[in-house]
């Protein structure tokens, strides 16, 4: 039935090279690289047709950052679209998506697909725009595009197979202030209730992993019901959704499918961490994809800094791949500057779990390294060592070329001890 060696069969057997290769980028021992996603608890998305960088999400791995970049119905412009990718590389990205509803989605993809990263897409978004509507997609259709997707190489796609008969159910049963706010979660919603039939990505799973193994395509089985506000994160839906997940998620794994789980939207800071447990729990520890989690319903504008302190807290738990929120998130597609801000905050949140996560080796040593500088006056090291260094360099140069900074000015703190203790001979 399947018809490709899968990167988790080779792994089974051995260590292929591009376990070998992502396992030396991770500081990882190979063998112990390959048993980990022979389990299913690291993915390296890659589509057999397509080369590119590859990118070891999961256990063990430094967490992921992937920026969400596309065209809507309401601004069209491919141009910027690709400005914005390269921004987002250029700020350090690991993956993109191309969540583009506006325009020639196809050679849109084209370009994307064209950069040296991950790439991902949500093929039900361009589904619905070729139907005209969420009710007139069919299952053919609906797995034409996924088809078609894999195909010109997309590396993972997220489909939301959760969102089902039971999945509704249990929405009615406990109704939301915000009911559903996954745009995949909602067409699949609006497919079930208006067509009387099952989600067919629920219902056909095991002909929609023939198709991903295919083209050694990973599943990154989608949150359709993740809440969209915090009054919403305790009710049934989302819970029910994440149990029809774990089980999905171990077919795709004895079906040699890469899998992803994604999760889990909008929620109270201290809800975070037993979320993210349980999540890892039921899928038996697959790689966990957080939008988020946003913390707080009332900062728009910040919505960035708030999914980076959510999402720290869930890296601190086990998630391991954040996908980018941006200052403009909830209010109008992101512009470049708001892209390059996103996309920095969310590797800040995801390099401070990372400080959990692996506290040994050079993530730590970067840590002492700064703090050597900073109790040295070496702003030169400071710059070098900081995640980004021209932004720090920007601030500190704008009162002048100074021994200390500005700050305290001569009443420096760090300027005073060390000139107390090293005067005497001692260190601080
Ligand atoms: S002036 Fe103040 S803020 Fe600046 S380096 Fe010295 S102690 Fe730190």
């Amino acid at each position: 039935m399947f018809l490709m060696d899968s990167l988790i069969r080779r792994c089974a057997r051995g260590v292929p090279d591009e376990a070998a290769v992502v396992a030396r980028a991770e500081g990882i021992d190979p063998a112990q690289m390959a048993r980990a996603i022979t389990a299913g608890r690291v993915a390296i998305p890659a589509n057999s047709k397509r080369q590119h960088r590859l990118c070891a999400i999961g256990e063990g791995c430094r967490v992921k950052v992937n920026v969400n970049i596309g065209t809507s119905g309401t601004r069209c412009d491919p141009a910027l679209e690709v400005k914005k990718a390269k921004a987002a590389l250029n700020n350090g990205a690991d993956s993109l998506m191309d969540l583009s509803t506006g325009g020639n989605l196809v050679a849109i993809r084209k370009k994307i697909l064209s950069l040296d990263t991950t790439v991902g897409t949500v093929p039900v978004y361009e589904a619905v725009r070729r139907a005209g509507s969420a009710a007139d997609v069919d299952a053919d259709l609906l797995f034409k595009v996924i088809r078609e997707h894999c195909r010109q190489g997309v590396d993972f796609l997220t489909l939301h197979c959760g969102v089902n008969r039971e999945a509704l159910a249990a929405l009615r049963a406990d109704p939301r202030l915000m009911g559903v706010v996954s745009r995949g979660g909602v067409f699949h919603c609006a497919m079930m209730v208006q067509r009387g039939e099952e989600n067919p990505l629920f219902s056909e799973y095991d002909y929609l992993l023939e198709i991903l193994s295919e083209y050694g395509v990973t599943i990154s089985l989608g949150d359709g019901m993740r809440p969209g506000c915090l009054q919403d994160a305790e009710k049934r839906a989302k819970s029910v959704e994440y149990v029809t997940l774990g089980g999905l998620a171990k077919r795709a794994l004895v079906a040699g499918v890469q899998r992803m789980i994604e999760g889990p939207g909008h929620m109270p800071l201290d809800q975070v961490a037993y979320n993210v447990r349980m999540i890892k729990e039921i899928t038996d520890h697959a790689p966990l994809y957080l939008l988020g989690p946003i913390v707080t319903d009332i900062a728009p504008g910040y919505d960035h800094v708030v999914s980076t302190i959510g999402g720290a807290v869930a890296c601190m738990h086990g998630a391991d791949f954040l996908c980018m929120v941006s200052p403009s998130e909830h209010l109008a597609l992101p512009l470049v500057e708001d892209i390059v801000e996103g996309t920095r905050v969310t590797k800040i949140a995801a390099h401070i779990g990372d400080t959990v996560r692996r506290p040994e080796g050079y993530r730590m040593e970067r840590e002492v390294q700064m703090a050597d500088a900073r109790r040295r006056l070496d702003w030169a090291e400071q710059f070098r060592l900081a995640l980004y260094g021209e932004h720090a360099k920007k601030i500190h140069c704008r009162d002048g070329d100074m021994e200390t900074c500005s700050m305290c000015g001569d009443l420096c703190a760090v300027k005073m001890i060390r000139e107390l203790f090293e005067g005497n001979g001692e260190k601080n």
